[in-house]
């Protein structure tokens, strides 16, 4: 048994290092699969990895950046999860309390805000000068364009709302191809799967949505077995990508459990993506697979290479890679 990392990394190349440091600095050192999670995350966080986790970056359609984390121990299968949590700068720290304070797995909205004040942590404003500045332009240049409406009037691809029902709902009964407001640039998750020297798994997200969603939305980072699941039996995994579709299929359950069938963690990330990709030819995402022993595993869908890390007592240094997903 060893202790072993696999993250999802970030674009931006200033991003990814602090993250992978700062959590194989607390495994190597013995410390926890939580512990590390917590920190790569919130590293994550503090730097607004590629504007897509923690404050600022992606705003919803009112302008308002809200946050979305998860994190699951294998040891106990107990969770924390925080979602569209507003004012409140570590999504992930907050989940972390939801999992050690509270008998409740995930918070809500403006309830997870009261949550963490009580815990101590700050209320600020998650809106920066980017974020708002994107904003102004997606609603003034764009007239809203993409966003996350169908079946209301004024035409949700032309015009800014506020929309009202549509009378006559088309049935649709076949899936929709795809999130039309989800494209590689406008969403992303750190997400993260580790083991530490006892054996012990967890695994975990966090993530502010999707650029211009709905206020309230929450994608799957935060659900457990979608965004990511744990158990010690077994292994991990985590998610990222098209965060409505995903969630429906609960990837990252789908993969531990294909995993404790016997399939090697990349056959199993494998099915679980195919199975979204049966149903939603066009989404984007990606799942992230570990063993308990320290093999990990990946599979993409919808994006043209997918970037990840890999850390492990093995390893001198953390191993970049990137698969392609056609
Ligand atoms: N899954 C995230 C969400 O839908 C975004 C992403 O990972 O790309 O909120």
């Amino acid at each position: 048994m060893y202790d072993s990392l696999t993250v999802k990394m970030f674009q931006m190349k200033s991003d990814k290092l602090p993250i992978i440091n700062s959590a194989w600095d607390i495994l190597s050192g013995g410390g926890s699969a939580l512990d590390a999670i917590e920190e790569g995350a919130t590293v994550c966080e503090v730097l607004q990895c590629s504007g897509t986790v923690g404050f600022g970056g992606k705003s919803d359609e009112d302008g308002e950046t809200t946050l979305d984390a998860l994190i699951m121990d294998g040891r106990t299968m107990n969770v924390g999860a925080v979602g569209a949590l507003r004012r409140v700068k570590g999504a992930m720290s907050v989940a972390r309390h939801i999992l050690d304070y509270t008998k409740h797995s995930i918070l809500v909205g403006d309830q997870a805000t009261q949550f963490a004040l009580k815990m101590g942590f700050k209320e600020e404003s998650l809106i920066t000068p980017n974020s708002n500045e994107l904003w102004v332009e997606w609603n003034d240049e764009y007239h809203c364009q993409p966003n996350f409406w169908t079946n209301v009037e004024p035409n949700p691809e032309e015009y800014c709302g506020p929309y009202k029902k549509l009378d006559t709902l088309g049935k649709q009964r076949t899936p929709q191809k795809r999130n039309v407001g989800i494209d590689k640039f406008n969403h992303d998750t750190i997400a993260m799967v580790a083991v530490d020297k006892n054996g012990d798994v967890a695994a975990g997200t966090s993530t502010n949505g999707v650029k211009f969603k709905i206020p309230g939305r929450i994608g799957d980072s935060p659900i457990a077995g979608s965004g990511a699941y744990a158990d010690n039996t077994v292994g991990g995994a985590a998610a990222t990508g098209d965060g409505d579709v995903m969630l429906r299929f609960n990837p990252s359950f789908l993969a531990v459990e294909e995993m404790r069938r016997g399939a090697s963690p990349n056959a199993a990330a494998r099915t679980a993506i195919d199975r979204i990709a049966s149903y939603y030819p066009s989404f984007s995402g990606a799942v992230i697979a570990l063993t308990k022993d320290g093999e990990y595993g990946v599979a993409c869908h919808g994006l043209e290479t997918f970037p990840f890390v890999v850390q492990d007592s093995t390893r001198e240094t953390c191993e970049p890679v990137s698969i392609n997903c056609s």
